[in-house]
């Protein structure tokens, strides 16, 4: 008899756990997806010759098994980038990550006379005990000062998020900001310091027809290694006996079908894998998984009548003014974003599921978006062809003061069963990229491929991947 396993999302995470198994003849594997395509974050939707991921996205690694197999995988179809980022801000543009020379030459003096002594006086306190890294402004204002975060750091955290950086845990700062304070920027400025800040990635890699075409490649391997993957299926019921999950029960078109397992690897949110179990203790379990919340993203897609818009990879937009927080040309990503001679933009734009700006009209956003870029400099009013709006619901996990308490209650009640594991960027509400999500899932793998099975603690660990609290950014590419 082969051993069943269901995998629960059809995301990176979930198909590189099922993209593992089915190299294995043992395992009947089946991936459970409710969207129509694979991919989860990591889709790419094609319009018109025009091709829109969800938000950009690139493939680095610092794993270089993980990197040679997908380069395996892909063949010609992967491509090589190079990121250049910039912030707009007040009418200039700095690099990304932020250099000294940079803010130094577009700040005013007074301005730059206040950023110093407020980071001296930091720096001061920080020597006599200071204020400990609670939030991401403590741990933002710790090692920058009062006026640059003022500036740069917490504008943009706060539109990213929604609410305000004291209530953002600093687990996401340590994680993201690739910078390690002001003296070390000042240092590079002087010439006592080379290198990129930190291990900032500029080279990556991108499939030529979008990101999603990483995950219809590999659901093909998997259905030709006799996988299967359904696709507008919805995860309704987990089914249990005792301490062990015995089937999944899920809606297709309406209809509740169920399926029986020897093994489950979960990738939905946490929150909706707890709900799911649909017994008393999964109920009394409300007060965490009320508790943990996700960020919502509507995106701008506007398709442009031009051949290019300008050479950043990213433009980082942090004015409250301005709906979006990021601004980006899928062309400089791969040629292939849009048909020859033409160019199109991406804006994102941070929301929660059903607010305002979720639920306006497209041409309202359009408008709004349009104006915005006129007033940043991007200016493409009268070269656009057309535009739509593309959402995501669980697009950030909010990483609020207390999340990890939380969330640690909910990953201890799945696991209290025997044979499921909850990993991934949903299933472990953890801001992670694609990368460490595949690994997750890999891992899993691996581990019934070993074992058949796997202890308590080794779940929990797989929760855990490279949590350490190090900059998730690597260089990955040397080609
Ligand atoms: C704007 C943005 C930009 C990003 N840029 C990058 C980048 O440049 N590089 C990078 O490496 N990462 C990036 N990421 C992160 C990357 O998208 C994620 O790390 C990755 O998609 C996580 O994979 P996952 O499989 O864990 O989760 P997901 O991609 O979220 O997949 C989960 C899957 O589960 C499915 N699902 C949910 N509920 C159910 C249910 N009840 N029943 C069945 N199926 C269900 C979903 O439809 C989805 O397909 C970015 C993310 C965002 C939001």
């Amino acid at each position: 008899m082969k051993k069943r396993i269901v995998v629960l999302g059809g995301g990176p995470c979930g198909l590189s756990a099922a993209w593992e198994l089915c190299k294995q003849s043992e395992f009947d594997v089946t991936v459970i997806e409710k969207d129509s395509k694979p991919g989860g974050l990591c889709v790419t939707n094609e319009r018109n010759g025009y091709r829109f991921d969800l938000g950009g996205h690139r493939f680095i690694s610092k794993n270089q098994e993980l990197v040679d197999d997908v380069c395996a995988m892909m063949g010609d179809q992967l491509l090589t980038s190079v990121r250049k980022s910039v912030i707009l801000m007040g009418g200039k543009q700095y690099e990304y990550p932020l250099s000294a020379k940079n803010i130094l030459s577009n700040m005013s003096l007074s301005t730059n006379f206040m950023a110093f002594a407020h980071y001296m006086i930091k720096l001061c306190s920080n020597k006599l005990g200071g204020s400990p890294d609670d939030s991401f402004e403590d741990w933002v204002v710790n090692r920058f000062g009062k006026t640059l975060y003022d500036i740069f750091f917490g504008p943009y955290t706060e539109k990213l998020w929604g609410v305000t950086p004291k209530e953002i845990s600093s687990d996401w700062a340590s994680q993201r900001i690739s910078l390690l304070n002001l003296s070390d920027v000042v240092f590079r400025l002087l010439g006592l310091k080379g290198g990129t800040p930190r291990t900032y990635a500029q080279k990556y890699f991108y499939p030529k027809k979008g990101i999603g075409q990483m995950f219809d490649m590999m659901s093909d391997v998997i259905l030709s290694n006799n996988g299967s993957v359904l696709y507008n299926a919805a995860v309704k019921r987990i089914n249990t006996e005792g301490k062990d999950v015995k089937s999944v029960s899920f809606d297709v078109d309406g209809k509740l079908e169920t399926i029986d397992c020897d093994y489950v690897i979960s990738t939905i949110p946490l929150t909706d894998l707890i709900r799911s179990y649909n017994n008393d203790e999964s109920a009394a379990l409300k007060k965490h998984t009320d508790s943990l919340k996700f960020r919502g993203v509507r995106f701008m897609n506007i398709m442009v009548d031009r051949p290019d818009i300008s050479q950043n990879t990213w433009m980082y937009v942090s004015e409250k003014k301005y709906l979006m927080t990021r601004i980006q040309e899928p062309k400089r990503r791969s040629s292939f974003s849009a048909p020859e001679g033409k160019t199109s933009v991406m804006l994102e734009i941070p929301c929660d599921v059903d607010d305002n700006v979720w639920k306006a009209a497209d041409k309202d956003v359009f408008n709004q978006c349009v104006g915005a870029l006129d007033g940043l400099g991007v200016k493409i009013r009268d070269n656009v062809i057309d535009y739509f709006s593309t959402y995501v619901t669980h697009g950030y996990p909010v990483y609020s003061l207390d999340y990890d308490f939380h969330r640690k209650r909910l990953i201890d009640y799945a696991h209290g069963f025997n044979n499921i594991v909850t990993c991934g960027r949903q299933g472990t509400f953890r801001y992670i990229f694609m990368d460490i999500a595949m690994e997750m899932g890999i891992n899993s793998a691996r581990r019934l491929i070993n074992s058949q099975t796997m202890e308590k603690d080794e779940r929990d660990k797989i929760c855990d991947w490279r949590s350490e609290k190090q900059l998730v950014e690597v260089k990955s590419v040397t080609a």
